[in-house]
């Protein structure tokens, strides 16, 4: 067990509260905090700090981060697709996209996912635990050293359910939209949850100026409950209550994710229930055509349907968009990559047994 404290979780103010009770110049606490945010590794990197400071901070604390393990870029649209080992060999997913308004990266919350979401490869693959504030700031200081360049946008949309690891995702929040750290502004940050109720009443609470996206993916409870569990805790209609009310108060648009499943929930009746929901709430749908995982059995809607969905939708004026796909030659869809490296594992493991 680890017993040293997480430095790289603390936010700024509790650095500098540490440093008081040390009797050491609150300064340090700004040298200290920068590089961390830089992303070093080891305490002795922090060259402008005195020896026995460094001895000290690394009797009392470790410094969470992350490694590269495997790496996968698109040949059609240059998005990269990251495995990352953490300190204790677990490993999660992220993805780097380019869009016009520069880098943005899709990172993980969770090992694993404990939502068993049925169309979803991280869902299949279980839970395994929670990532620290820390972790979740490492996956984009890692990703950010091995491209080169600054990453400006970040969705939480990796693998697992941010807002069921509510405090630590709260604190990353602080800490990578902070000016002494990374300072990406909440409105260059989106997080993607599948609908856990009383988490987006905590959320709304906050009032923070980030893009809250849903994972819709139904219209009613009958197709809902087939595919996500969570449905049967917190219905179609509570979350939506949920979500107007989000939007009332911190005056921001929800997106609404809405995978399309060939026979599934991409029926005209589908998109008209669908809109009248969604009637006069502050929203945008994004559709996203579903992506094949391996052993599920749902077959992407084709595209003449998209069109028609859309066109409903927008007949009641509702926006709606297909969402580009990025990286569909690397799996990008999170939660692919280390399903496929635990199966080989398991076979290598298999065979060793042999
Ligand atoms: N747990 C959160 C965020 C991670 S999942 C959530 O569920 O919102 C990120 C997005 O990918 C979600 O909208 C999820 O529903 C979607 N997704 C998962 N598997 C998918 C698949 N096979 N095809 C298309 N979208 C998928
Ligand atoms: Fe978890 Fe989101 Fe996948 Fe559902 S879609 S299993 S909530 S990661």
């Amino acid at each position: 067990m680890n017993l040293l404290e997480d430095i790289k979780s603390k936010t700024y103010e509790e650095l500098k509260e540490t440093l008081k009770e040390w009797e050491i110049p609150s300064f340090r606490s700004g040298q200290i905090f920068r590089w961390l945010q830089q992303g070093v590794s080891s305490f002795e990197e922090m060259t402008n700090l005195p020896k026995d400071l460094r001895e000290r901070l690394a009797k009392c604390f470790y410094i969470a981060g992350a490694s590269v393990a495997r790496k996968q870029v698109s040949k059609i649209d240059g998005t990269v697709k990251y495995l990352l080992r953490l300190n204790d060999e677990e490993h999660v997913e992220c993805v780097l996209m380019e869009y016009h308004h520069g880098l943005s990266i899709c990172i993980s919350t969770q090992v694993g996912c404990r939502m068993g979401c049925t169309f979803c490869a991280t869902g299949k693959s279980g839970y395994a635990r929670n990532l620290t504030a820390s972790e979740i700031l490492s996956e984009i200081q890692t990703v950010q050293k091995d491209a080169g360049r600054r990453i400006s946008n970040i969705v939480l949309m990796g693998m697992g359910e941010p807002l069921d690891n509510y405090d630590n995702v709260l604190r990353f929040l602080q800490l990578v939209s902070c000016e002494e750290g990374l300072n990406i502004g909440m409105r260059h940050i989106s997080l993607s949850t599948c609908g856990l109720v009383d988490r987006i009443y905590d959320l709304e609470k906050e009032n923070l100026q980030l893009t809250l996206s849903v994972s819709l993916h139904a219209p009613n409870d009958e197709i809902r409950n087939q595919t996500m569990p969570v449905n049967r805790k917190w219905n179609v209609e509570a979350l939506l209550k949920a979500c107007r009310s989000y939007a009332k108060t911190t005056g921001r648009r929800i997106s609404f994710e809405y995978a399309m499943i060939s026979g599934v929930n991409d029926s005209d009746a589908c998109a008209r229930e669908l809109a009248s929901r969604l009637e006069g709430m502050l929203c945008h749908v994004n559709l996203i055509p579903v992506n094949d995982v391996t052993g599920n059995h749902y077959k992407k809607s084709s595209a003449e349907r998209q069109k028609r969905f859309i066109s409903i939708l927008e007949k009641k004026g509702i926006p709606a968009t297909v969402r580009r796909t990025l990286g569909s030659d690397i799996d990008a869809s999170c939660g692919q990559l280390r399903r496929r490296i635990e199966e080989e594992e398991s076979a290598h493991a298999a065979l060793r047994e042999k």
